[in-house]
């Protein structure tokens, strides 16, 4: 199985990383480009810790899904360049935000060749504040393959982290890095 952090790095990033630290497990996150230049630290220790990452564009605005190929492509490409520049690594996945893929999105993303990323467990994290709402709804259906969707900003999400993590290694489950191989698999 698989732990996904989207919309990083934020305010919360630097928690989330200490507790996967503790329990010494890693996780992919999807990097917004614009979120990357405003806390360039955060992205090299997220890199730096050995935790994957994915684009997961550059402007993350709601208008994107609503722009030409080409605007979406430029975008993809300079969340890209933001990594590189920043951390020295290229991502080689792509998620896209909000999940929203239309021909367009498509398009961008076929011509930027990287594979396009989901998941299998969304969380609702941004929308549950309730700590144990949250955990029995992951935990329910937590199982071998999973792609579990969260972010590392609400406050809830390091709440349940460790408990998360505790019921993983309770059922033997391990926490894969995503990649482009693994997805193929
Ligand atoms: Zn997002």
């Amino acid at each position: 199985m698989a732990l996904s952090f989207d919309d990083s790095p934020t305010d919360g990033t630097a928690q989330v990383l200490a507790i996967l630290k503790a329990h010494k497990v890693k996780a992919t996150f999807f990097i917004v480009g614009a979120h990357a230049a405003a806390r360039p630290d955060l992205l090299r220790q997220i890199v730096h810790e050995g935790h994957a990452i994915g684009n997961h564009s550059h402007c993350h605005e709601h208008t994107l899904p609503m722009r030409s190929a080409a605007t979406i492509l430029a975008d993809i490409r300079q969340c890209s360049h933001t990594i590189q520049d920043i951390a020295g690594v290229t991502p080689h996945m792509y998620r896209p935000p909000f999940g929203v893929v239309n021909p367009a999105i498509a398009r961008a993303v076929a011509d930027s060749g990287l594979p396009c990323v989901g998941w299998s467990l969304r969380s609702f994290d941004t929308a549950t504040p309730r700590p144990e709402r949250l955990l029995s709804r992951i935990v329910r259906r937590l199982k071998p393959g999973a792609i579990i969707l969260l972010h590392d900003y609400p406050a809830v999400t390091p709440q349940i982290l460790p408990a998360l993590l505790q019921e993983i290694e309770r059922r033997n489950l391990s926490c894969v890095l995503l990649s482009p191989e693994i997805l193929q698999s």
